[in-house]
């Protein structure tokens, strides 16, 4: 663990597997109250002279340990292979998305502006000015293990806050490495911490103490609700990332070799472990037969396999509960009369948490699929006859995530864009990510945004001062 920038080791350990293998590949400290409580000590003994040093000054930090991060991209993506599974590729690709999170903040830190208004007496004069919330706590999940830590504390540590993070049992290497290129880059004393071990007690121990001022969580809707309630007692701010349950909406006249590679990539990346992974397709049936003959056929060209092997487009997944809902979705959705048009098991022949990419045809509403997140290699296809019903049927679910929707017509794409009831749309396009854009979730799929403009403001506090003259 990384605390106060020194590194902590205990004789409690966690062992981490290789997915790809099931092999142990490593071992952290099992950490617990004492050590989340260590590291809010260092991070709030180190927010004074953080918060007061110039935007400018954390900036060229902060461009620092982004530079770092890119240097040692390959052996970063390497070790994320080896923990999460996701192919070498994807993960270089992650790491360089993580990495425009620090380089994008470091610059956005130049340019938290305040207000000043109109008084209503000619003898005062009023402003609004920003100053960091303090100490944050950010909880991240595995299936990004640089990126969900890098959008919370590239915004935060630009902002002027200090951080204490929890990442996921399962990848606690990548973030573990964020933190020793993190000390190479020269932060203060405990401005960055790293908290390895149980995630209820370390939890805990942040929720209950009033100086940590925010948490940052991405994860399982479930959890987040669990820690929406424990941030009341000391009324913190909060930033939920929570599950979806996406739709991709294929329109009559979409271009359909486009839409299919985005639906692909949308789909399989991370083998389906993303929150804004699509999880049920919607297309018209006009278009429908076409649709499947060829998404059968680009579904047919990924390759499963260990992610550190050439040409290997989806890895396993990450454990085995993770392998037990999906086929407990697949299962459901052939028991309710779906029709499997590829894959549709568990590749047995290797020794990871292997699933095949899988299609599932005249998918209806009625299958779990259809209704919650499986976060896994699955896409159930269904039809529809107008855009009003798949717009009502998209919206049909407590979750509001990220939607897509593929049409060559500019009023359609407006026009559903704006009926969405998503935090993020896709209109002719499955990957919108990216750092200076506002990503997040209506509903429950969370609170609050990251990345962009918006994404600073989840660690700053407004203060109005009125001045008497
Ligand atoms: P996922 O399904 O993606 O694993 P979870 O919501 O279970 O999502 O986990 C996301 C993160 O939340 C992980 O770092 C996990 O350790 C942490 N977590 C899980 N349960 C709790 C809890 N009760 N308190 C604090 N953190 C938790």
């Amino acid at each position: 663990m990384y605390i106060n920038n020194e590194w902590v080791s205990l004789a409690d350990t966690i062992e981490i597997d290789n997915p790809a293998t099931k092999e142990t590949i490593a071992s952290v400290p099992n950490g617990g109250k004492t050590e989340a409580k260590d590291a809010v000590d260092a991070a709030y003994a180190a927010f004074p002279e953080w918060a007061a040093r110039t935007a400018a000054d954390r900036s060229s930090i902060l461009r620092k340990w982004f530079e770092l991060i890119i240097r040692d991209q390959e052996e970063i993506a390497t070790l994320m292979t080896k923990e999460q599974g996701k192919p070498f590729k994807e993960a270089l690709g992650e790491v360089q998305y993580a990495a425009s999170f620090i380089e994008w903040y470091a610059e956005e830190g130049k340019r938290i502006y305040g207000e000043t208004i109109p008084a209503s007496h000619p003898n005062k004069r009023l402003f609004a000015i920003k100053q960091p919330v303090g100490v944050i706590a950010a909880i991240t999940p595995w299936n990004f293990p640089a990126a969900m830590i890098t959008r919370k504390v590239g915004p935060a540590l630009a902002a002027g806050c200090t951080a204490v993070v929890k990442p996921a049992k399962q990848t606690p290497l990548t973030a573990l490495k964020l933190a020793e290129l993190s000390d190479e880059a020269g932060f203060p004393k405990g401005v960055l911490n790293i908290v390895t071990g149980g995630a209820k007690d370390i939890g805990d121990a942040w929720l209950s103490d009033s100086r940590v001022r925010k948490l940052s969580f991405t994860g399982s809707t479930e959890v987040g609700k669990v820690l929406m309630k424990g941030a009341a007692d000391t009324v913190k701010k909060l930033s939920l990332e929570l599950g979806g349950h996406a739709p991709f909406i294929v329109c009559e006249d979409a271009d359909l070799s486009k839409a299919v590679a985005a639906v692909v990539a949308s789909k399989f990346r991370n083998a389906g472990q993303t929150c804004v992974c699509t999880n049920r397709v919607y297309v018209h049936e006009a278009i429908y037969e076409e649709f499947i003959s060829q998404f059968k056929e680009a579904v047919g060209q990924l390759k499963v396999g260990n992610g550190l092997e050439e040409n290997v487009t989806i890895g396993p997944l990450i454990d085995d509960s993770a392998v037990g809902k999906v086929k407990e979705h697949v299962a459901d959705a052939i028991g309710k009369g779906g029709q499997i048009i590829s894959g549709g098991s568990y590749s047995n022949e290797l020794s990871g948490y292997y699933y095949q990419p899988t299609v599932i045809g005249k998918a209806t509403d009625d299958m779990l699929c259809m209704q919650e997140e499986t976060f896994g290699p699955v896409a159930p296809v269904a039809t529809f006859k107008t855009i009003e019903e798949a717009i009502n049927r998209a919206n049909d679910t407590p979750f509001g995530l990220a939607a897509y929707a593929f049409t060559q017509n500019i009023t359609q794409a407006i026009q559903i864009s704006e009926k969405l009831e998503y935090g993020i749309i896709g209109l002719n396009d499955g990957m919108p990510s990216v750092p200076q854009a506002p990503f997040g979730g209506w509903k429950e799929s969370g609170l609050g945004r990251e990345g962009g403009h918006h994404g600073m403001e989840e660690y700053l506090e407004v203060k109005y001062v009125s001045l008497g003259l």
